[in-house]
């Protein structure tokens, strides 16, 4: 790579397929770089999927660096710990703490539309054109430059860099150096976004209840979607997609009893949930791209690695992406030789929490009785001793490697920010 370190001769013709919090930070790093950036959206209307998701210090000082930290701050719920206890015995069973670690770090849980709202809105402000309605088909780059192509091949223009940025689903990673596949996982998840209600939660913390590994119920206060709205919790319960059918014709009530027999606290919540349509099926699946680009394309967030959403990390890995992309982008002197950087840069760091995510999910999520008898045991042992509180902060906090090598960036200085609970 060393020789072709430097600054390219020109400004790049940039399409950003997808309108996540990958594509839509990639999108505003590029254009502050003076590259001309067009995002494609398969949504008529971009809006944001899901419910609540954990930014964490890596994440967070992404945002930072699109200069949104404060914006961001003022809508979500800080978090200070990860709890879960055994629904049976009341055992804790998952205890991270991020002031096991110094450096004043904590996470911050907030609504989807927050993160999604922050971001569309700058790129609206910042006049980054968003061209909607169109679902990327397919890339040619046979000819010079890279093509794309939306339904029944309509050609949608050419570009110097395609960067695919089109979740889990994409079909344009096919066109990458060794291409795969998610591979489905076991479980899934009931998803929904509902009041806060306090009551015997506690406000700055993930908490779950486990039966097993089969069952895992979860409350994340998220804080407001958007400036003056009421603060929001995100409800999971987690379950194998293949049974959903059968929990929703075993009907509402039925499903309520069950959790609430499992974790009485959440009536304030099942009591908000009138229908089945209020919670979204969410389903994982696991890969990581061996080397997440190709002839004038790069592929980031999820992608190029999706997982279980038990470590906490996509988005955060999404924005890491961006900014590691946008910076080698900046360093380099042919679009070539920034695909490479880019893909370097970030393969220890994704390689670890992939294969972190793989192995501890199963210990949460499966069927198995002995992973969560083993859990149990060496959650109340010694994840106690340290360095295991520090090194479960690190892991949550997105830290345990580092992140930022090849991104350009170095982590914000929590201690000198004042950022208490902001709602
Ligand atoms: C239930 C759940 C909980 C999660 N919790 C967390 C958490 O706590 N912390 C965390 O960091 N992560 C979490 N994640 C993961 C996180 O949501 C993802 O990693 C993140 O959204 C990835 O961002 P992305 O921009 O890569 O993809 P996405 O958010 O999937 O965005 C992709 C965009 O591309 C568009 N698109 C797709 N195909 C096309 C096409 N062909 N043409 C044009 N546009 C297209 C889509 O419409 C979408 O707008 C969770 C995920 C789930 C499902």
């Amino acid at each position: 790579m060393g020789d072709r370190h430097g600054v390219l001769v020109k400004a790049l013709d940039v399409a950003i397929v997808g309108a996540g919090p990958a594509g839509l930070a990639a999108a505003l790093f590029l254009h502050r770089a003076g590259h001309r950036v067009t995002i494609f959206e398969r949504f008529d209307k971009p809006a944001p999927v899901g419910s609540g998701l954990i930014l964490q210090p890596t994440g967070l000082t992404v945002l930072d660096a699109l200069g949104l930290l404060d914006r961001i701050m003022a809508l979500g719920a800080r978090i200070d710990r990860l709890h879960g206890s055994d629904a049976g015995s009341g055992r804790t069973v998952l205890d991270v703490r991020y002031d096991a670690q110094r450096g004043d770090r904590f996470g911050l849980a907030v609504h989807r539309a927050a993160l999604f709202g922050v971001l569309h809105r700058t790129v609206l402000d910042e006049a980054v054109p968003i061209v909607t309605g169109v679902d990327v088909e397919g890339l040619d780059v046979s000819s010079g430059g890279a093509r794309i192509f939306g339904a029944g091949g309509v050609a949608v223009g050419t570009f110097d860099l395609v960067v695919d940025a089109s979740g889990a689903r994409s079909r344009l990673r096919h066109a990458c150096l060794y291409p795969m596949e998610p591979k489905p996982l076991a479980y899934g998840a009931f998803w929904a976004s509902l009041q806060w209600n306090g009551k015997g939660f506690a406000a700055n913390a993930l908490t779950q209840r486990y039966d097993r590994a089969s069952v895992m119920i979860g409350v994340l206060p998220i804080g407001r979607p958007q400036p003056g709205a009421e603060r929001m919790a995100a409800f999971f319960w987690s379950l194998k997609p293949d049974e959903a059918d059968s929990v929703r014709s075993a009907g509402l009530d039925a499903w309520k009893a069950r959790v609430a027999g499992l974790w009485p606290e959440c009536s304030v919540y099942l009591d908000q949930i009138e229908s089945f349509e209020q919670l979204t099926l969410a389903r994982y699946g696991h890969h990581t791209l061996k080397v997440p680009a190709g002839r004038s394309l790069a592929v980031i967030g999820d992608a190029a690695h999706s997982t279980s959403p038990q470590l906490g990390q996509g988005a955060n890995m999404a924005l890491l992406d961006a900014a590691a992309l946008a910076h080698a982008v900046n360093v380099s002197t042919t679009v070539e030789a920034a695909l490479e950087f880019y893909a370097t840069a970030r393969r220890r760091h994704l390689r670890t929490f992939q294969a972190l995510s793989y192995l501890f999910t199963p210990f949460y999520q499966s069927d198995s009785t002995v992973l969560p008898f083993l859990r149990d045991r060496l959650v109340a042992t010694v994840a106690r001793v340290p360095p295991a509180p520090q090194l479960l902060a690190s892991m949550v906090a997105g830290t345990i490697v580092d992140p930022f090598r090849g991104t350009g960036l170095s982590e914000v200085a929590w201690r000198d920010r004042c950022y208490l609970s902001g709602n």
